[in-house]
């Protein structure tokens, strides 16, 4: 081993945060080292559901096919149910195709995904995982991250170097702890038992997701892939936890819809739900990443996929920084980009946790009351939008959003014609019309630019009333253009090689 080796990226932990932004890093050609403590992925009961946008990710990373192989589209939505089985609260489903270029909405099993993006990781030369290795020590200078690391078969202690580290190692993150970012509280902290059975046979369960707004016992219903079906149940202040998971007491609970004779007990665990968001999501070399920054009680199914989003927002920077495209600052944007919508997230699925948490009568009673006086209200999730950062922010809305995925009159997905690479779609006055200086920038950053969009995309430059659309290799979207001034303009914002 080269102990004098300097990796580009040090990731510590290899959960889905980590091990999504690996793939990314690898994709691009860059040296990474991955630090894991534990030998296999976590096989506790965890995320089961993510969205369409983080679909999107992994196709960038030429894994959607093997996800979609274990994933299904979620149509049915979600629904809030009080004890008197009334629905007061929906959020929709739809069969339709989202702005993604697929299914809004997908239920999973953790485990496998984490699989998938494991030995995604062996496509990439660049990128080394070292298993059963605990970081233990971190020093930052000028130049690089010194990583102390336990080997903790080997017994010993290794040391290796990287450009940036970024810690997605989860909830109790040892690198946000030497990095002194504070934790912001939201408010929900509240334990769960969740439990993940197999059906043996066909059962009358629904199609989508129930908050059992019960104050008696809160719970929450999912159908998830093939025959597992999930039951959150809420841990009351009496209650005994070994007892709460004693397999008699986890049917007893579940009773009313199956029993041992309809499915067998696949895994039980309790767990602290929390509503935290880091300060400082960077500190000069150091980054952090996933539930290491935030944890979201998991009520609108997003800890992970924030997580991921960290990682496709986070990667293209870090490749754009360490190819000399741009100043180090450009690092700076990603919690400012990324924590509001982090922040809405939270605050919605805090929101939504304090209905179906409500456990004193009276107040169920005032709540179901307020739902009975109008119809079921419809909730959708806060837009992805990002705060303050590396787009044309004076423009307003759509800067700043994901630009959509249409498919392409060659079957292609537009992405995959995209690539993860900058992007400059226009009419070919306004591409034409942009000065020599922009076009050579556009060539330092390894645009990819096109001047005869196909149909789909020139009705989206209409509807927007633009004539070209300058996106991020993450297909954020920097600006639209009007003219070729304008386009000149948004340009500015495309890190480039000197
Ligand atoms: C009950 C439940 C249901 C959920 N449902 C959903 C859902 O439906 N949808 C959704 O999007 N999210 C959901 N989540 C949240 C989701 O599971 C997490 O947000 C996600 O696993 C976080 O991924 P991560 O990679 O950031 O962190 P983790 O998965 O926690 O990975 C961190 C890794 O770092 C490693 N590590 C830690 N310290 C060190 C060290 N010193 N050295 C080396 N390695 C280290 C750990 O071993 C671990 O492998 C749910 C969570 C729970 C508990």
């Amino acid at each position: 081993m080269d102990e004098n080796r300097v990796f580009d990226v040090a990731i510590a932990g290899l959960g889905p945060t980590g091990a999504t932004l690996a793939n990314l890093l690898g994709l691009a050609g860059l040296s990474v080292l991955v630090i894991e403590k534990e030998a296999g992925v976590y096989p506790l009961p965890r995320a089961i559901h993510f969205d369409g946008e983080v679909l999107r990710v992994f196709q960038s990373i030429g894994l959607r096919e093997a996800v979609l192989a274990r994933a299904r589209p979620g149509t049915q939505g979600m629904h809030f149910v009080n004890a008197a089985g009334e629905t007061m609260l929906i959020r929709g489903g739809t069969a339709a195709l989202g702005p993604h270029g697929c299914a809004n909405n997908y239920y999973f099993h953790q485990p496998e995904l984490e699989g998938l993006l494991r030995e995604g990781l062996a496509r990439f030369p660049g990128v080394e995982v070292r298993l059963r290795h605990a970081l233990t020590g971190i020093e930052q200078d000028g130049d690089a991250v010194t990583l102390t690391v336990q080997a903790l078969d080997e017994g010993c202690e290794r040391h290796f170097k990287a450009r940036y580290l970024v810690g997605a190692d989860g909830a109790r993150s040892p690198v946000r702890a030497h990095m002194g970012s504070a934790l912001h509280d939201l408010g929900l902290r509240q334990p769960w038992l969740v439990s993940d059975v197999l059906l043996k046979r066909p059962a009358d369960l629904p199609a989508h997701t129930v908050q059992h707004c019960d104050p008696a016992r809160p719970m929450t219903y999912c159908n998830v892939t093939g025959a597992r079906r999930r039951w959150e149940i809420m841990v009351l202040p009496d209650d005994d936890r070994e007892a709460l998971l004693a397999p008699q007491n986890l049917w007893r609970m579940v009773g009313r819809w199956v029993t041992p004779e309809d499915a067998t007990l696949e895994r039980a665990a309790i767990y602290t739900f929390h509503s935290v968001i880091a300060e400082g999501w960077r500190r000069g070399r150091l980054l952090l990443a996933g539930d290491a920054c935030h944890q979201t009680p998991p009520f609108l199914g997003q800890g992970m996929c924030a997580g991921i989003r960290d990682a496709a927002n986070l990667a293209w920077k870090l490749e754009a920084v360490l190819r000399g495209r741009a100043p180090g600052t450009l690092l700076d944007t990603y919690e400012s980009e990324r924590a509001p919508h982090v922040r809405a997230l939270i605050e919605l699925a805090v929101r939504l946790g304090n209905i179906i948490q409500t456990t004193d009568p009276a107040l169920a009673a005032e709540r179901d009351a307020k739902f009975r006086a109008g119809e079921p209200e419809v909730f959708e999730l806060p837009p992805q939008a990002l705060g303050a950062g590396a787009f044309d922010t004076q423009g307003g809305a759509p800067a700043g959003r994901p630009f959509p995925q249409p498919r392409l009159a060659d079957g292609r997905l537009l992405d995959e014609l995209l690539g993860r690479r900058v992007a400059v779609i226009g009419r070919h006055g306004t591409i034409a019309g942009a000065s020599p200086a922009t076009h050579e920038r556009w060539e330092r950053a390894g645009a990819i630019v096109i001047d005869r969009p196909e149909p789909c995309i020139a009705d989206w430059l209409d509807a927007h009333g633009a004539d070209a659309v300058v996106l991020r290799p993450d297909r954020y979207i920097v600006g639209v253009a009007r003219t070729a001034d304008e386009l000149e303009r948004i340009s500015q914002w495309v890190p480039a090689a000197p």
